[in-house]
């Protein structure tokens, strides 16, 4: 038995099920049930919430869920070798855990879930930047979910919570920071994880603002920021020709210098940029 909760350890959960990772659904699991507690613990009190989770795998945080007092947890989970486990840990926490075998990419939390929504996951890498990607851009925000608390390659990471003038600095940064709070909360060694990645994890906790942080139209400023950032190296006059016959008067219109390289832009000029844009568009 675990200290956590009253079901078998998981290197015994993974030995009975057989259940050897598989690349091609980016499995590394974990199997260290008070750090899966401490991840649970990250998204804060899960109370009052239903979490959705993408991809339980053996169900390590699941637990750490389940055992952090979470209202209900909606498990999708694409591998259906790991249904049987699942089981065992929807009987043990009754009306609690409901298990959805499918691909997380098709599913919609409000068809299972009740909001307050938080969403925690150790994603698989190979869909973690899409599902991101589609969380952070939905037609209406307020989005669905209050926070996302989610395992990436550190490196990925780091996109996220970038500032302008680094390396990391780019789209994914300028996403999120547009309509969200986001910081690391941890980090985790490749040792942690079975079997261990080449690289470092960490957790990124995100909280959705009530409203952006200054006025932009969703869909222009992604296309301005896409373009901007595709030809990084380039002054902003170059990288950004096409969008309008006036280019040179768009970004001074938004205060910018046409000489200015993206990965210097912050995130309100890059708004500035978007409404610009829209002026032109109509
Ligand atoms: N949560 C487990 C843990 O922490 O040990 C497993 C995490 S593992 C990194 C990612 C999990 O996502 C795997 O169980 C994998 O089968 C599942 N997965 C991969 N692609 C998926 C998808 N498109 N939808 C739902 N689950 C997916």
């Amino acid at each position: 038995m675990s200290q956590i909760d009253g079901l078998p350890p998981l290197r015994d959960v993974i030995a009975t099920y057989d259940l050897r990772a598989k690349k091609s659904l980016g499995q590394n699991f974990l199997l260290d049930l008070n750090l899966t507690a401490k991840i649970a613990r990250q998204a804060g009190d899960l109370s009052g919430s239903d979490v959705l989770e993408v991809g339980p795998g053996p169900g390590g945080l699941t637990r750490g869920l389940l055992a952090e007092g979470a209202r209900k947890v909606l498990a999708v989970e694409k591998d259906t070798r790991c249904l049987p486990v699942l089981a065992e840990i929807e009987a043990a926490y009754p009306g609690r855990l409901e298990v959805v075998n499918g691909d997380a990419l098709e599913i919609n939390p409000l068809d299972h879930l009740t909001p307050p929504i938080r969403v925690v996951a150790n994603l698989p890498y190979n869909v973690g930047t899409e599902l991101l990607i589609r969380w952070l851009t939905p037609k209406a925000w307020p989005p669905v979910w209050d926070s996302l608390t989610l395992m990436f390659q550190r490196e990925v990471a780091e996109r996220i919570v970038a500032t302008p003038g680094s390396k990391a600095y780019g789209r994914l940064a300028l996403l999120c920071q547009w309509r969200a709070d986001a910081r690391i909360v941890m980090e985790l060694a490749p040792e942690a994880f079975v079997p261990a990645p080449k690289v470092r994890s960490a957790v990124v906790h995100i909280t959705a603002l009530p409203e952006p942080r200054y006025p932009a139209d969703p869909k222009l400023l992604e296309q301005v920021v896409a373009k901007a950032f595709n030809q990084r190296r380039k002054m902003l006059r170059a990288a950004l020709k096409g969008l309008v016959p006036d280019t040179e008067d768009m970004l001074l219109e938004a205060g910018l210098t046409p000489t200015d390289r993206a990965e210097t832009i912050s995130l309100e000029g890059f708004c500035a940029l978007a409404r610009a844009l829209e002026a032109r568009r109509g």
